[in-house]
């Protein structure tokens, strides 16, 4: 009897802890990725990987970049998203050391990451897996800046920290406060192994295709061009070693001697920036349809449910 007492019991004990662990995460309450992720102040103490797509997936082994540093100033650091994969941490570390050599001092540090990666509470459908960091394009006079000139997210006062916009209004060049040490930095960042691609505004890549050397371009494929980001680039590494389910953006390696300085990027300069025709409206007849229900599938909505399967261990984690 005693026997079987204690079958039972390792029986109990076993479902029970096996039910914590898989269904910890109550699906029921609906509390969205990015508010779960957003409050993370820890990682979880893991070896380091980063799970999932650039834009749904999570962080194990989380490294935080210091606020400040020799060469670095990290910007809006109440948001609490300076943390990242090692590897980002590194390469950020090394990118504002080597801007020295071009006559700066040192970088202003965007967003990296939440502690355990995932969905940001605002501002980006990625940098989730701890390997995106965007960096300003604003030369530093002083990588000691107070909490208040340190900060420009409204949330946390009056914004006093300034962006430096290197495009023009109509957003077909860049404008006086562009630099060829900016050129540089770029070039840098892509030169280097670990970077998967670039993000900048296209006005700045089509300066660069008519500006940079005419030999050796592969380097300009990494640099993509996108809107916004005429204030700060957003760099995006390679999964790295030790992360089988980090899923990469394809990889430009493959487009040896090919600049990407072609139709397409005149296209972001040119036909995008023309303005839309006015659609007429057509008279709708009353008649009564059923709407579909709009389906959001952005980061901002997903659910813990949504992200990589291994995410809910990250989420759940206790150190
Ligand atoms: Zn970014």
């Amino acid at each position: 009897m005693a026997r079987l007492h204690g079958i039972l019991f390792f029986k109990i004990f076993f479902i029970s802890t096996l039910l914590s662990v898989t269904f910890a995460h109550d699906a029921s309450d609906k509390v969205l990725a990015k508010k779960i992720f957003g409050n993370f102040t820890s990682p979880a103490k893991l070896s380091p990987e980063s799970l999932g797509k650039y834009n749904n997936g999570c962080l194990n082994g989380g490294v935080e970049l210091p606020v400040k540093g020799a060469t670095w100033q990290h910007i809006n650091s109440k948001r609490g998203r300076n943390w990242g994969h090692p590897t980002l941490i590194d390469f950020t570390k090394d990118l504002s050391e080597k801007v020295t050599e071009f006559g700066w001092k040192g970088l202003y540090i965007g967003d990296l990451g939440n502690p355990r990666g995932g969905a940001t509470p605002y501002g980006h459908a990625a940098h989730q897996v701890g390997l995106e960091v965007d960096i300003k394009f604003k030369k530093p006079k002083s990588l000691n800046l107070s909490f208040r000139e340190s900060h420009n997210d409204h949330r946390y006062g009056k914004p006093a920290f300034k962006e430096l916009n290197v495009v023009s209004k109509n957003q077909k060049n860049v404008n006086s406060y562009w630099t060829r040490e900016h050129m540089n930095i770029l070039k840098a960042a892509a030169k280097d192994e670990r970077v998967n691609k670039i993000f900048v505004n296209a006005a700045i890549k089509v300066w660069m295709c008519k500006n940079a050397k005419s030999e050796g371009r592969s380097w300009l494929m990494k640099i993509r061009p996108e809107r916004g980001h005429s204030e700060h680039f957003h760099v995006r590494l390679k999964c790295p070693e030790g992360s089988p389910n980090c899923i990469n953006t394809p990889l430009w390696n493959k487009y040896k001697n090919v600049d990407g300085c072609d139709k397409q990027l005149a296209w972001w300069v040119t036909e995008r920036l023309k303005p839309k025709k006015k659609v007429v409206k057509k008279t709708v007849k009353k008649t009564v349809k059923i709407k579909k229900k709009y389906k959001c599938t952005h980061a901002r909505c997903y659910l813990p449910e949504d992200l990589p399967k291994a995410c809910l261990r990250t989420l759940h984690f206790n150190n």
